[in-house]
């Protein structure tokens, strides 16, 4: 079975930069699950894995306008109150924060007295990302995985 409307996929994926640094990988625990067409992933490695079966492996380039977009001014200046109290901060840690738009991950840029500057750009955002994939297997999604546009695992609670 192809990759494609309505199948699940399951790949091993290695992440790394362009100058071919280790950013992620998958390798050593479980292989990503993906409905695919669903926006599940960024669009760069979504649609390189189109029409990719069992056994694939291959290599994706995906420019940040494919993955988490380009570095946009994000930086704020929060107070500290907002942080969890059991955080050490301090510069480049990234803290989840809960705002009025849900949590949201930053990157803290400096910290203050009473307020903490951040960066909300995702860390990968700005990044030329070098993907390495190993389709493990692809299966028809059922019914109840394509109407809630999400992967179902063996096991899951029924939510
Ligand atoms: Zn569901």
């Amino acid at each position: 079975m192809k990759i494609g409307k309505d199948t699940v996929a399951r790949f091993h994926y290695r992440l790394s930069d362009a100058d071919g640094k280790e950013i992620e990988s998958s390798h050593g625990g479980e292989p990503m699950a993906v409905l695919w067409g669903v926006g599940g992933v960024i669009p760069g490695v979504e649609r390189a894995l189109e029409g990719r079966q069992a056994g694939d492996s291959f290599q994706v380039s995906v420019a940040p306008e494919d993955g988490y977009g380009p570095v946009r001014e994000l930086k704020m200046r929060v107070s500290k109150k907002y942080f969890p109290k059991d955080v050490a901060l301090k510069p480049g840690i990234t803290v989840q924060l809960q705002t009025e738009q849900g949590p949201r991950v930053v990157r803290v840029v400096k910290v203050g007295m009473s307020v903490v500057d951040v960066d909300g750009n995702h860390p990968l955002a700005g990044r030329q990302l070098e993907f390495a994939i190993d389709i493990v297997d692809v299966r028809a999604a059922t019914p109840e995985e394509i109407d809630h546009r999400h992967v179902h695992h063996d096991g899951d609670p029924h939510h």
